[in-house]
């Protein structure tokens, strides 16, 4: 019997209550944790939720796909963060290149026996391009570097874009370790110190004269793609904060159960009220650009309000390494920046300013 789409989006919301979120505190810390339950998903072939039918996958539906978002996000954001990497990869590389491109990189994607990672968030930056690529013989060479790439040692490669002389941005496959060959190399420096989602391994990757080949290649985008993608995604984003800010409300309630103060469930209804008016927002993806930004900084703002009420709640205790409420208070900081475009930190200044004022 073939399996729908909600018993996959069951089977892995499942898969993130009883395996992952257990463990968050030591994901958060130890790659050594992440490692059995990013292996635990492949096992349960859920590593490629957007993988189309055709390549065996469950090609889940994008309002599903960011309900399991949002639960990885409040399971843990180590692992949230770890696993979109390669799920984006899988995304962009069904969506895009030829037949040839896709039958070589997807299968295997779903159970982990061929991990991608993305390293392309150079390409939001203004100015002269961080990574550049100029058209050799049998295909690019690639100079610069990624300032950002999650899940070293974890994905054995990862898609990168590069930009073109006239602005176009090419995107292929390359190895995520360093490697010399064909005259030029790359160098992964880190892993980076980050106050949280350390585990999951970023480094900066160094490209010197690095040959993509023509079969690694997958596409060219035009130029301002990924201003137009980013615009297109504003509110999609919003998923991991909206998860982060569910965590928090986990713990808001968690403190009412043990301490019994009213206060605390009077905060929780109202936070929770507000979440959910947040949720509705983020998940109509046919409002207006300007609304779908609003979704976005709102879940933002959400994020960092549960995670600050969970420490409030969990008092003292809540500053201890080991503490939940302060791992999520950090989380949701990185969920602030991840993918942050201009209107984005434009929008989530103006909200905290205007939340200024008088006491209540
Ligand atoms: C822990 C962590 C891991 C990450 N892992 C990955 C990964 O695996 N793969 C990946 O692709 N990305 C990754 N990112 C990148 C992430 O998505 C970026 O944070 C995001 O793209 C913002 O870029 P930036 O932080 O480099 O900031 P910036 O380069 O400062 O850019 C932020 C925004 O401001 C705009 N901007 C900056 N300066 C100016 C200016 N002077 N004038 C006008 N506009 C300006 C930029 O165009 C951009 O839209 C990771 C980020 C973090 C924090």
């Amino acid at each position: 019997m073939a399996v729908t789409e909600s018993e996959t989006l069951d089977r892995a919301v499942a898969f993130l209550r009883e395996v992952v979120r257990p463990d968050a505190n030591a994901m958060d810390e130890d790659p050594e944790a992440l490692r059995p339950a990013l292996a635990a998903m492949g096992e349960r072939k859920l590593m490629a939720l957007r993988l189309p039918a055709e390549y065996g996958g469950p090609e889940l539906p994008e309002p599903l796909f960011r309900a399991y978002q949002e639960e990885a996000a409040r399971a843990s954001g180590a692992f949230a963060f770890l696993q979109t990497q390669h799920q984006s990869a899988v995304s962009m590389i069904a969506k895009g290149g030829s037949e040839e491109f896709r039958a070589k990189y997807l299968p295997g994607m779903d159970d982990g026996s061929r991990t991608i990672g993305i390293g392309f968030s150079q390409l939001r930056r203004s100015g002269p391009p961080a990574l550049s690529a100029t058209r050799a013989s049998g295909g690019y060479r690639l100079n610069g570097m990624a300032p950002w790439v999650t899940g070293h040692t974890f994905f054995k490669e990862f898609l990168v874009g590069a930009s073109l002389p006239d602005g176009e941005a090419v995107f292929g496959v390359v190895p995520f370790e360093n490697r010399e060959e064909n005259g030029g190399a790359i160098v992964c420096k880190g892993p980076m110190r980050l106050a949280a989602m350390e585990a999951a391994l970023t480094m900066v990757v160094e490209f010197k004269d690095w040959l993509l080949p023509d079969e690694a290649v997958g596409f060219v985008k035009p130029q301002g793609w990924i201003q137009n993608n980013d615009m297109i995604n504003v509110s999609l984003q919003a998923s991991f904060a909206i998860g982060c800010a569910r965590a928090g409300l986990d713990l808001v309630l968690e403190a009412y159960e043990k301490k019994g103060m009213p206060f605390l469930k009077e905060a929780w209804d109202a936070l929770d009220a507000e979440h959910w008016a947040c949720k509705a927002l983020a998940d109509n993806q046919e409002l207006p650009r300007e609304d779908r930004l609003r979704a976005r900084v709102w879940a933002i703002d959400m994020a960092a309000r549960c995670g600050h009420a969970a420490v409030a709640a969990h008092s003292g205790q809540a500053a201890g390494k080991k503490h939940a409420a302060q791992r999520v208070y950090r989380e949701a900081m990185v969920f602030t920046v991840s993918a942050q475009t201009a209107d984005v930190m434009e929008g989530t200044l103006r909200r905290l300013v205007a939340r200024g004022g008088e006491p209540a």
